[in-house]
């Protein structure tokens, strides 16, 4: 399957008083379809700067982002607005949905945003509700529906219409553990589904579940370990 995330030798600098910081050197990165990737490393090492590069949020310097066919290093304000509408979805650590919104209208949002009818996009967040078991709760608001819950309406959110990329910057660190294991969980079953799943974590043991975890030091990929596909290994076997 073709990537929907290609980046080839990413450079991105920061001033910093007199000195320069290197948030990303010469990274090498792919995220496809039905694929969760980890993003690890120690506070500083690049990770966010590398999820915002992947939404269109930040700039490389050198290098090239490709995102769903585009390249994003020399596309308009508005072609990045586009990609982040059409194709991407971030969830943060912080649950920020707007309080004054129900859980149907928070998801319903961007496709709104996007042009679509009220309708439509209210059709199209209840689905993706639905894909992260939260169709009974549609109707609340975000005070009324547990951290947990409200991480799973973001990624409603981040995944509703026709996105199918989910960039996670560090998306159970407000939880408490076992929560934080369910949001994890459901990351993986996004990815099973056919979604594009980044997870960025400082917390290693959180990569369990990935398919490839690729950590960064001081900007830079300082290894990449796949995990073995036991399934496709013993069909070949089988063969
Ligand atoms: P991580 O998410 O791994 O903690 P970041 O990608 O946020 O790391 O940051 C990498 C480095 O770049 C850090 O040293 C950080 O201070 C710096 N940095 C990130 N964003 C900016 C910015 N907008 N301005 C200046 N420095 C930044
Ligand atoms: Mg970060």
């Amino acid at each position: 399957m073709n990537p929907l995330i290609s980046i080839r030798e990413a450079t991105k600098r920061f001033p910093n008083g007199n000195d320069i910081i290197h948030a990303l050197r010469d990274v090498n990165f792919d995220l496809s379809p039905g694929e969760l990737v980890a993003v690890i490393g120690r506070s500083g090492s690049g990770k966010s700067t590398l999820l915002k590069v992947c939404a269109g949020i930040e700039k490389v310097e050198r290098g090239t982002v490709e995102v769903a066919g585009v390249a994003l290093e020399e596309a308009s304000t508005q072609t990045l607005a586009e990609v982040r509408r059409e194709h991407v979805g971030v969830v943060y650590q912080q649950l920020n949905l707007l309080p004054s919104l129900t859980a149907v209208e928070n998801v319903a949002l961007p496709l709104e945003l996007g042009g679509m009818k009220v309708d439509a996009a209210n059709a199209e967040a209840l689905k993706a509700l639905d894909s992260v078991g939260l169709s009974e709760r549609v109707n609340l608001f975000p005070d009324q529906l547990s951290g947990g819950e409200q991480q799973r309406v973001a990624i409603a959110r981040a995944l509703v219409g026709t996105r199918r990329i989910l960039l996670a910057d560090e998306p159970t660190a407000a939880l408490d553990e076992r929560t934080g294991d369910q949001i994890l969980s459901l990351l993986r079953q996004q990815a099973d589904d056919g979604a594009a799943v980044m997870l960025v974590t400082h917390d290693r043991s959180l990569a369990g579940l990935a398919d490839r975890v690729v950590e960064l030091r001081d900007g830079a990929v300082h290894s990449v370990v796949v995990r073995p596909d036991v399934e496709t290994e013993l069909a070949e076997l089988w063969r």
